[in-house]
């Protein structure tokens, strides 16, 4: 394991130089540990690299070997409704615990005022960008793509995945003489794109161990302590969707033992964690289904680009606690109707959200503005960035952990979900 050994040493390693914060005087490892910052970054890029031609010549394979447009339709259908229905539950699950344990009524007003004060100027540019999100119709409409060259240019996934559908579907149209070609040639793309993959994860180890050691280094523990009910609420909801809510959907839908699939997907937490990108981790989501889920290519490669782009069961589940904890420590109150439009904006807002760090904290503030705090959102949110890249690495992984459950749901209601080990197809009353 020596991914995991990796992972436990750049977390110590961090917390040690994270308490040099905290008066130890070992800032030369601290400074040590936030150097080796490019490391993980150039593993990121060289993942996020990868995205456009996999994404791209994943899906019009998938699409052309579909065959017929109702397929692709059901399948459609069977995964929004699967992602709408899982982020709505990953939302109430974090209102409940909100209600319940109500972490905003701990803190003192003056604790409250300076921490909202330390990171106002974060915040400030946190809510400039999000003036420049697009609104929901905006958002819809930028799906189909003016040109699908300039999507791929802006790594605008969505538009990106409606282009190729259509292209392959109607690639799936044409006689063989035409259409063989064009295949080999994406064919020959994709297997490419697997290969640079493989090469990119035999650094895993060590970029992993330098993305975690240098974020933990550099946020150190000082404001866990005063954020630290509102961060185990999370932590715990999260905890929770992951392994109780995909945990039987997975049991229910897929007929896959929780615990065989966790062990399946291992893979994809650890990168999802150190990258806090649904998007930098897809090229492995789409490796670990089709290699250790036994889902099928042309399920995989539909499924999995949408839901890095529009399925956050935890970024959900992270808005919904975060709102209740803004309102709780400014003292105003939420009731019913508050909570429902909560449900609804922040299942709604993930779709907008995309799959790269911190994006979940500027689309809260959507969510905010929703239920009348958009007076609170610049002091808001500076109250919670503190810890919100730690709560970023751990909400990317429950997002693309319900993605994955997803692809296996979707192929086992196709009929075409298969044992990895046995090759044989997973029967349909198991
Ligand atoms: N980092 C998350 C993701 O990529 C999005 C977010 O919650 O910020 O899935």
């Amino acid at each position: 394991m020596q991914l995991y050994s990796k992972i436990l040493i750049g977390l110590g390693a961090g917390a040690v130089a994270g308490a040099a914060a905290n008066g130890a005087d070992i800032t030369p490892v601290k400074d040590f540990l936030i150097a080796l910052e490019p490391v993980g970054t150039a593993f990121i890029r060289a993942l996020t690299m990868i995205v456009i031609p996999l994404v791209t010549a994943s899906l019009i394979l998938g699409a052309a070997s579909l065959g017929d447009i109702s397929k692709l339709g059901r399948i459609g259908g069977k995964t929004l409704a699967y992602y709408m229905v899982t982020t709505a539950l990953a939302v109430t699950l974090g209102l409940v615990l909100s209600n319940v344990i109500q972490p905003g009524n701990g803190i003192d007003p003056a604790t409250r005022d300076s921490l909202s004060e330390s990171f106002a100027g974060a915040a400030k540019e946190d809510v400039a960008m999000a003036a420049q999100a697009p609104k929901l119709v905006d958002v819809l409409l930028n799906m189909i793509p003016r040109n699908p060259v300039g999507s791929a240019a802006a790594f605008d996934l969505l538009p990106l995945i409606v282009f190729s559908v259509i292209f392959g579907a109607a690639l799936s149209m044409l006689p063989e003489e035409k259409r063989n070609p064009v295949i080999a040639f994406f064919d020959g793309v994709n297997e490419a794109s697997m290969v640079i993959i493989g090469w990119i994860m035999k650094t895993a180890p060590y970029a992993v161990f330098a993305l975690i050691a240098s974020v933990v280094a550099q946020f150190g523990l000082n404001l866990l302590k005063s954020l630290l009910v509102y961060t185990l609420v999370v932590v715990a909801g999260l905890l929770l969707h992951m392994f109780v809510t995909i945990g039987t959907m997975v049991k229910l839908a897929s007929g896959i033992h929780p615990v065989t699939f966790f062990q399946r997907i291992k893979a994809v937490p650890v990168f999802a964690f150190s990258t806090s990108s649904s998007s930098a981790t897809l090229p492995i989501t789409m490796k670990t289904a089709e290699n250790n889920l036994g889902v099928p290519k042309d399920i995989a490669s539909f499924v999995l680009p949408l839901g890095a782009t529009i399925n956050m069961d935890g970024t959900a589940l992270f808005q919904a606690v975060a709102v209740m904890f803004i309102a709780q420590i400014y003292g105003i109150p939420m009731d019913m109707t508050a909570q429902f439009t909560i449900v609804l904006t922040a299942t709604l807002a993930s779709i907008g959200t995309a799959g790269v760090p911190g994006a979940g904290i500027i689309m809260l503030i959507t969510v905010l503005q929703s239920v009348g705090l958009g007076d609170k959102v610049e002091a808001g949110i500076a109250l919670i960035l503190g810890v919100d890249r730690l709560l970023d690495m751990l909400r990317t992984v429950v997002n693309v952990s319900g993605d994955l459950s997803c692809a296996a749901f979707v192929a086992r209601s196709e009929g075409e979900l298969r044992d990895p080990g046995t090759g044989t197809l997973v029967s349909s009353e198991q």
